[in-house]
């Protein structure tokens, strides 16, 4: 569960930077389930790059939450950061490159698709 709706509350509560040292902290967390492990990394959906850690259970990303130690964004996040990683477990999600032949949408091998070049 996410601590927050951010669909209805994108951003969440305001806590204004108040000068060096003085940005409040807030964890913000979305999961679908407790996580086996954390793996430190960061959102890259913009070019803000916030910290977070991704939520691994038997190599599946379960979640995300916000790194309040990082000076980015401690612990933060926006709706993006928070849901994108859902999409990673949806059941009609591309694994394989699909190729037009015919007309038709194919599956086919990543060497054929990258083989191909550009159009
Ligand atoms: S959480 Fe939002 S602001 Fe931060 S890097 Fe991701 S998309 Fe950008």
């Amino acid at each position: 569960m996410p601590t927050r709706d951010s669909i209805r509350d994108i951003w969440g509560d305001r806590s204004p930077y108040a000068g060096p040292g003085r940005w409040p902290e807030r964890e913000d967390v979305h999961t679908s389930e407790p996580p086996e492990r954390w793996v430190q990394s960061c959102c890259v959906l913009c070019s803000n790059g916030c910290a977070l850690d991704i939520g691994v259970t038997g190599g599946r990303i379960v979640g995300v939450r916000g790194r309040v130690d990082d000076h980015v964004n401690r612990g933060r996040h926006g709706p993006k950061g928070l849901n994108g990683w859902v999409a990673n477990n949806a059941p009609d999600r591309l694994t394989r490159p699909l190729v037009r032949r015919g007309g038709r949408l194919v599956e086919a091998s990543w060497d054929e698709a990258m083989g191909l070049g550009s159009v």
